[in-house]
């Protein structure tokens, strides 16, 4: 395994639409691993293959507690609700903003072995797995957020915003 670079700004990775993925491949696996190391080692809750400068419809997320999924040629089929609230991009470095997203969601993938998993999530980790899809069309946060602002700033009183990149 090895930690990958992550790509930041105008690479052209970024603003790519990734392709599927046809065949998982021990290739396959072994980017998936190393996305996963890539993402703890960043601390990040989420990371997907663009990031990596890799145009592959390949995602990893983790919500915290140790629940890592990779997951493959990830697909939103439901969305449900609206929510707000803060994003950071491992790629986006130093920006924050607040951004709409669905409240729940359904994502159908594929798992590491080639079975078919769906995902009900809702909340946090709707919120994270709308951004790492965004990044799979070449979406970033920052084309979503109605507001930017500086996490130090934050008036007082106010929860904390979760600052995890993704
Ligand atoms: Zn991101």
């Amino acid at each position: 395994m090895a930690i990958r670079k992550i790509v930041t700004g105008s690479h052209p990775a970024l603003r790519s639409k990734a392709a599927p993925v046809k065949k998982i491949s021990e290739a396959v696996l072994h980017l998936l691993e190393d996305m996963a190391e890539t993402m703890y080692e960043y601390k990040g809750v989420g990371l997907a293959a663009p990031q990596i400068g890799i145009t592959r419809r390949l995602i990893v997320v983790d919500p915290g507690e140790d629940r890592l999924m990779k997951l493959i040629n990830p697909q939103i089929i439901e969305m449900e609700g609206s929510q707000e609230g803060p994003e950071g991009c491992l790629s986006v470095p130093g920006i924050y903003g607040e951004v709409p997203r669905a409240t729940r969601v359904v994502v159908e993938a594929l798992d590491p072995g080639g079975k078919a998993v769906r995902i009900e999530a809702e909340g946090f980790l709707a919120r994270i797995l709308q951004h790492e899809i965004d990044h799979l069309e070449g979406t970033l946060f920052i084309d979503r957020a109605v507001r930017f602002f500086d996490p130090a700033e934050e008036s007082p009183g106010e929860e904390p915003p979760e600052e995890e990149p993704v």
